[in-house]
C-alpha cells in the first residue's frame, strides 16, 4: 500500500516547523515534502534588527536541505507556480508536477508595493523590512542616512495588518540614531493606518494605546493615525488623514530622506484567484480546524491565511498574524492530518492567541491577546527593558528549533508561563 503523501507548501516561519511537527506526529505512516522558493530558511522577526545593523544576515538564516535530510522530510527549493486543488497537484517552478493526498498552504504574503505609486523597494522610494534581502538593502539606506540625515517617516499604509514591526522599527531608528549622536537632526513622524496609536489591528491589547503613545511621545516621534498614502515620490509622501466619517480632513506633504512603511499583504500568486480556495484578497480559507471547506484535503496556516478584520475602521486594517498563534496552527494541523490518515475525524483547533513583544532595542512593549478578538478573557499588555531580552530569547528559540529540525511547540507553554498568564487564565 502506497503511503499518504503530505506537501508542505512554504518553508518560512509557519511551513518549517509544521513540516517537522506533521513528520513527527506521523512518523512513517506519511511521506512529508517541502517546497520552498530557495533553500534557506530566514527569520523574519530579526529583519528590523538587519535593517540596522544589529544582526548580520548570516545570524537570521537556516539552510533548509540538511535539516530536512535529518528529519526524513522530502525537500525541494524550486518553488510552485501553481496550486492545482482539483487535480491534487501542484505545478513547480522547473515544469514539473508534485501530487499530494494533502497540502498544507504555508505561503506567508505576496508584499502588495504596486498599490500605492512609489511605495516600496522596487522601483519605488521608500524601505521595507518585510524580506531579509529588504532589510540588508535598508541598512545600506541608513548608513547613506546617517552620513547626511533628514527626517525620517516610518509607518503602515493602508490595508496593512503587520502594525508591531512599524513601531518596533520606529523606536530602534530611535535608538541607533541617539548611539550615533545624530537624532538631534532627525524629525520623526509614525504614519498608520490604525484609528489610533496602538490598535495594532486587535482595536489594543490591554493598554498598547497608551504604552505606545507614551513611548512615541517620550522619544519625540510625531504621529498621524486614520492615515492613507496617497503616493510617494522622491524624498516627499503624500498622506490622507481621514476622519470618522472616511471622508479626507487634512493632506500632509511629509519631506523625508529615510522612509519605511509596512505594505499591505495579499495571497500569493500561486493560489491567488482559486475559487474555493482564496478569498478575493488571495488569502486562504479556512475552517476552524485550518481545513478549506470547498478542499478538505487543504490545510493553511500563517500569514496565508484568511482572517476578517476585528471591526469596520475609517481606514482599512487587517488582523496581524504572530508567531505563537502560527505555531498553534502548526499544531492543529499536524494533530488532524494524524488523525485523518488514522481514520478518525479532524478535531483539533488553533487557539489563534496573539502574544507579542514588540522590541525598541532598549526595552519594547508586550502584548497577550486571548482570543484575538475583543471581549477577550486575557488581555494584558506591559513594557520594559525585560522585552528586549525576551525578544533575543524568542528569535534564539526558533531560529534554533529550525536548526534543529525540532518539532515540540514549546513557544506557547513559555510564553504564558515566563508572562505569569497562567496565573491570568487560572
Ligand atoms: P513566511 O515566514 O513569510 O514564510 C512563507 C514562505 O513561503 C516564504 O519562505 C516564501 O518564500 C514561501 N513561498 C511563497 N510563495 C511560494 C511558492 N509559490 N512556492 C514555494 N514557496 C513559497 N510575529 C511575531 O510573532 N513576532 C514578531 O516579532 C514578528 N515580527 C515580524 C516582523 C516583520 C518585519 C514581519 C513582516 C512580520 C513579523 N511577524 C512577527 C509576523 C509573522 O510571525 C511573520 O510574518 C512570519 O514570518 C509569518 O510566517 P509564515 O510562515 O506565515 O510566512
Amino acid at each position: 500500500m502506497t503511503k499518504p503523501h503530505i506537501v508542505v507548501l512554504g518553508a518560512g516561519l509557519g511551513g518549517a516547523v509544521a513540516a517537522f511537527e506533521i513528520k513527527q506526529a506521523l512518523g512513517e505512516a506519511a511521506d512529508v515534502t517541502v517546497v520552498s522558493k530557495g533553500d534557506t530558511f530566514h527569520f523574519v522577526p530579526s529583519n528590523p534588527w538587519v535593517a540596522v545593523r544589529w544582526r548580520a544576515r548570516r545570524d537570521i538564516e537556516v539552510p533548509l536541505a540538511p535539516v530536512f535530510k535529518r528529519r526524513g522530510v522530502g525537500f525541494t527549493p524550486v518553488g510552485a507556480r501553481r496550486v492545482h486543488p482539483q487535480e491534487n497537484r501542484l505545478e513547480l517552478n522547473d515544469g514539473s508536477d508534485l501530487a499530494y493526498d494533502y497540502l498544507v498552504v504555508a505561503t506567508g504574503p505576496e508584499l502588495a508595493f504596486d498599490e500605492i505609486a512609489g511605495l516600496g523597494p522596487h522601483g519605488g522610494f521608500t524601505q521595507s523590512i518585510c524580506h531579509v534581502d529588504h532589510a540588508e538593502a535598508a541598512a545600506e539606506a541608513f548608513e547613506r542616512f546617517v552620513r547626511d540625515p533628514g527626517p525620517i517617516v516610518v509607518g503602515a499604509v493602508q490595508g496593512a495588518s503587520c502594525f508591531g514591526p512599524a513601531y518596533e522599527f520606529a523606536m530602534i531608528l530611535d535608538t541607533e540614531l541617539r548611539r550615533r549622536k545624530v537624532r538631534d537632526r532627525v524629525p520623526m513622524t509614525f504614519v498608520t493606518s490604525e484609528p489610533y496609536v496602538g490598535h495594532l489591528g486587535l482595536d489594543g491589547v490591554g493598554d498598547t494605546k497608551g504604552l505606545l503613545e507614551s513611548e512615541l511621545r517620550a522619544r519625540h516621534i510625531k504621529w498621524i493615525v486614520n492615515a492613507k498614502v496617497a503616493s510617494v515620490e522622491a524624498g516627499l509622501m503624500h498622506v490622507e488623514e481621514v476622519g470618522e466619517d472616511g471622508a479626507t480632513k487634512a493632506a500632509h506633504d511629509l519631506p523625508f530622506a529615510y522612509a519605511m512603511m509596512l505594505p499591505a499583504f495579499r495571497g500569493v500568486e500561486a493560489v491567488r484567484g482559486l475559487e474555493g480556495l482564496t478569498n478575493p484578497r488571495g488569502f486562504v480559507v479556512v475552517d476552524k480546524n485550518q481545513r478549506n471547506p470547498a478542499y478538505p484535503n487543504v490545510f493553511a496556516l500563517g500569514v496565508c491565511v484568511a482572517i476578517a478584520p476585528t471591526g469596520k475602521t475609517p481606514v482599512p486594517v487587517g488582523v496581524p498574524k504572530t508567531g505563537f498563534m502560527i505555531e498553534s496552527m502548526v499544531t492543529a494541523i499536524a494533530h488532524n492530518l494524524r488523525d485523518l490518515i488514522a481514520g478518525k475525524p479532524a478535531s483539533a483547533e488553533a487557539t489563534w492567541n496573539a502574544i507579542c513583544l514588540a522590541d525598541f532595542g532598549d526595552g519594547g512593549v508586550a502584548f497577550v491577546a486571548q482570543p484575538q478578538i475583543p471581549p477577550r478573557n486575557v488581555n494584558w499588555s506591559a513594557s520594559g527593558k525585560w522585552v528586549h531580552l525576551a525578544k533575543v530569547g524568542f528569535e534564539k528559540y526558533f531560529i534554533g528549533k529550525v536548526r534543529r529540525g525540532e518539532s515540540e511547540p514549546f513557544y506557547e507553554k513559555l510564553a504564558l508561563d515566563v508572562m505569569g498568564v497562567r496565573k491570568l487564565k487560572a
